[in-house]
């Protein structure tokens, strides 16, 4: 069994950029694979957010979340008041 630890206590302050995509990447892993975004449609996802002008630092200024994590989930949908991964 897996027994990669997750700290969800951490601060940003707390974590350098290395870590902070090394936690994201095992959070992604750790989501159970029927509810992730198969690969072609999570490239999709974040090349739109890519252009989006509410990305910043990885961050999506509506949610607040990481988009790589968000974009993830298979049944996850962009905040934006139109769903801009669903237009
Ligand atoms: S608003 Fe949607 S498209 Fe824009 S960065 Fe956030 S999740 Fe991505």
């Amino acid at each position: 069994m897996d027994t990669k630890k997750i700290c969800y206590k951490c601060l940003l302050e707390d974590l350098d950029e290395g870590k902070i995509l090394k936690t994201v990447k095992e959070m992604i892993d750790a989501i159970p694979e029927d509810k992730r975004t198969d690969p072609e449609e999570y490239r999709r996802r974040l090349e739109i957010c890519k252009k989006c002008d509410s990305l910043i630092s990885g961050t999506c200024i509506k949610c607040g979340c990481y988009v790589e994590l968000r974009a993830a989930g298979k049944n996850r949908t962009c905040p934006n008041t139109k769903d801009m991964w669903h237009l």
